[in-house]
């Protein structure tokens, strides 16, 4: 679960704990309450009944029962029964057929003096009246219509109050957790965006106080250090082949000068011939290595022009056939481009065919009938480019390092090369914003695609 949804979750939960909690609280306290008030009336009836048949000569029985019924204190299913001290019922509010009640709450009355019980849904009071000549049980009765409906009309407000409340709360959460952690979401995005390539790319600090701006700060110090490291590591390896090309070349004339005097020792003459090629492997590796290194140096000042994709591979193919006559290399359209301008790319024409070149040399090196075929393709904003073989292909596990410098993959030993083109081929492409990819099957062939944005 993501932490914005716990959050999320957590919130709503804690809020809707406290709301139901409250909830149930006043409900109950209300319930209470609503008893106590409705006794204390019960009561104060049955006194007043006791007092009234008791005290006052004048109110006899029926007038009492008229009295009774027709107050404007009447309660719903009201019913008083008085006693003698011989359980003999004196009085009854309603009509004798209507008449239950139980008969252990006299015994209670008398023992308690004053009781409070209910009976189904009504409430009932007994009282121990003694202030008459002889002590009468009185026992009053009624349904709190009025109370339990104010109740039931705060239930149902308390019930829609939470679910609403609930439901605000969850969306509350969501956004304010979304809105909380959203920094943190994007501080992801640009991570996701830093390689080893862009390491200059720094985090957005924000307000530079709060805790994620530390996590920035903190992250963006770790890349500073990163960055300079890297830019030693390069630095090291552009001076080192620099340095290293001046004394390579005056080996290899030296070599070729000395080749001259060993004429006629063809076995000197081989140690010689091996020399020369050996130094002209260094020469190479070095070159490539000057050029990987400087590569990363110099993006902000390549020059960019317009340059047409058919014609750097017509180029790019002219020239690795001066150097491999016997290579074959067939380029065609995957499908027509609908405008002129869709193969155009902004870029460098140098550096790009360097791309194409590298990547036919290696088609045609690697297959039996050294046979590369190149097919462009275009749609509304790209520009795509295939370089084919159906050479030895590349095994699914070396696939992810063929990109890295002298990575070469096990099938490739016997080939020459040094494992640094693709490197700057991925280079190259990355520093015109496009793709390089490749698919592959091991024994059955390549395809390497570029994909750059056309203009
Ligand atoms: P090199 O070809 O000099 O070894 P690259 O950087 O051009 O170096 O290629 C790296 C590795 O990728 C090669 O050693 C080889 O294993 C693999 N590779 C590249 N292109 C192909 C291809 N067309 N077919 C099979 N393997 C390839």
């Amino acid at each position: 679960m993501k932490i914005k949804d716990r959050i999320a979750l957590q919130f709503s939960l804690i809020v809707a704990s406290i709301l139901i909690v409250f909830s149930v609280v006043v409900y109950s306290i209300s319930s209470n309450y609503r008893q106590e008030e409705f006794y204390d009336r019960l009561t104060n009836k049955a006194r007043t009944t006791a007092r009234l048949l008791v005290q006052v000569d004048e109110v006899d029985k029926k007038l009492l029962k008229i009295i009774d019924r027709n107050t404007l204190t009447a309660l719903a299913d009201e019913k008083v029964l008085v006693f003698d001290e011989d359980d003999k019922l004196i009085y009854a509010s309603v009509d004798d057929k209507q008449l239950t009640y139980r008969r252990y709450l006299l015994e209670e009355i008398r023992l308690n003096k004053h009781i409070e019980t209910t009976e189904g849904t009504n409430e009932v009071v007994g009282l121990y009246y003694e202030e008459g000549s002889e002590p009468l049980i009185v026992i009053a009765s009624a349904f709190d219509r009025f109370g339990r409906s104010k109740l039931s009309n705060l239930g149902n407000t308390l019930l829609w109050g939470l679910l609403v409340g609930i439901g605000i709360t969850v969306l509350l959460g969501i956004y304010f957790a979304g809105n909380s952690l959203r920094p943190i979401a994007h501080i992801n995005d640009q991570v996701s965006t830093i390689t080893a390539r862009n390491l200059k790319q720094r985090l957005d600090e924000g307000n530079r106080r709060d805790e994620i701006a530390q996590l920035a700060i903190n992250f963006n110090t770790v890349l500073e250090r990163l960055h300079q490291a890297f830019e030693q590591q390069r630095s090291f390896v552009s001076h080192a082949s620099h340095e290293l090309r001046t004394p390579l070349a005056a080996l290899k004339s030296e070599v070729q000068l000395a080749e001259r005097f060993v004429k006629d020792d063809p076995e000197i003459q081989e140690i010689f011939h091996n020399l020369s090629s050996d130094t002209e492997r260094l020469i190479s590796i070095t070159n490539s290595l000057l050029f990987l290194a400087r590569s990363f140096e110099n993006i902000s000042q390549m020059t960019t022009t317009q340059v047409r994709i058919e014609d750097v591979t017509f180029f790019a193919k002219d020239e690795l056939l001066t150097v491999h006559p016997t290579y074959r290399i067939y380029i065609d359209y995957e499908n027509l481009p609908a405008e002129e301008t869709h193969t155009i790319i902004q870029g460098n024409e140098e550096l790009l065919k360097r791309v194409v070149l590298n990547l036919m040399d290696n088609a045609c090196k690697y297959s039996p009938d050294q046979t590369a075929r190149v097919l462009f393709s275009t749609d509304a904003t790209y520009c795509t480019l295939k370089v084919i073989d159906n050479g030895i292909g590349i095994d699914p596990a070396d696939q992810p390092y063929i990109f890295d410098p002298f990575y070469r993959a096990s099938n490739a030993t016997t080939y020459s090369g040094f494992g640094i083109g693709l490197s700057i081929c991925q280079r190259i492409v990355d520093i015109h914003g496009g793709t390089l990819t490749v698919k592959s099957r091991k024994g059955q062939g390549s395809t390497f695609t570029i994909q750059l944005k056309h203009i």
